[in-house]
């Protein structure tokens, strides 16, 4: 007899979706195949899951709910390529996934960044990323320099992965209605070559500190961070990234150009 259904717990970031067309879009988004091993995070009740046991060789499903556990082992008990872990999301050893793991998950709202950002901590073991997101997210995440949504979010991203905004999914889509609007990005993780865990540290500390104070220039948001003006003066102007200059308006570039700058004096 299938188990009923526990109520979505809104404190969890329970909206679950439930338009098959939304669903079949992001499953087909992920291009998968037999040879693609599969981590979606926050099964719920399995909407996507098997969706994605459908098309991929493995897929892993991280629920932090165990109330959905009885539900979800009844609905996909025919998934054999189903591998159900309860726990959370950010205790997940990111490091036993396999090379080239595709991540697939229509995201938790209220721990979406935290969950980001361990996705990207995490993203030598991963090829490619679609995501459910809040629009305001997903839209910090594909912002260009010298707009309103363009800061830490976007630099950090966009140094791990191409972002590419899918497209927009209406609050109808889910049960219950999320009162935030939605959207699904895509996420091509860049090639790892040189990349130092140290210096990627240093250059997240930079981004951090240069955005810290947006009113401020980049010069006196990095001083009041604690970077010492002499070293300030010399990295930027190194750099050729402009006195006046506010930290909207560095590029990627720019702020890699200005991280190996500041590097020069740690080493
Ligand atoms: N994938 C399902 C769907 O699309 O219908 C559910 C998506 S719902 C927006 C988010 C899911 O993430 C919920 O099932 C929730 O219980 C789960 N969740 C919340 N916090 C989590 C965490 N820290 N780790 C793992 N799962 C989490």
């Amino acid at each position: 007899m299938a188990s009923s259904l526990p109520p979505a717990l809104k404190r969890l970031g329970q909206n679950f979706l439930i338009d098959p067309n939304i669903i079949r879009k992001i499953v087909s988004l992920a291009a998968l195949g037999p040879e693609d091993t599969v981590l979606e995070i926050g099964p719920g009740r399995g909407a996507l899951t098997a969706g994605l046991c459908a098309e991929a060789g493995r897929v892993i499903a991280v629920e932090i709910d165990p109330q959905l556990q009885p539900h979800l082992q009844d609905s996909l008990g025919h998934c054999r390529n189903l591998d159900l872990r309860i726990g959370d999301a950010l205790a997940f050893p990111f490091e036993t996934l396999p090379l080239r793991t595709v991540v697939v998950a229509n995201l938790p709202y209220y721990v979406s960044t935290p969950i980001l950002f361990a996705l990207l901590d995490a993203r030598a073991r991963l090829d490619r990323l679609v995501l459910m997101l809040q629009t305001e997210v997903a839209l910090r995440l594909a912002a260009k320099p010298n707009s309103e949504d363009y800061g830490v979010l976007s630099v950090l991203t966009q140094e791990a992965a191409e972002v590419d905004l899918a497209f927009r999914v209406s609050a109808n889509c889910f049960r219950p209605r999320p009162t935030v609007g939605s959207a699904v990005v895509h996420l091509r993780i860049k090639t790892q070559e040189g990349f130092e865990p140290v210096r990627h540290e240093r250059f997240r500390r930079l981004v951090r500190a240069s955005f810290a104070h947006r009113r401020k220039t980049l010069v006196n948001s990095l001083r009041d961070e604690g970077y010492p003006p002499e070293q300030i003066a010399r990295a930027t102007a190194e750099a050729g990234v402009p006195p006046q200059a506010r930290a909207e308006m560095l590029t990627l570039d720019d702020y890699r150009t200005l991280a190996r700058a500041f590097d020069r004096d740690s080493v």
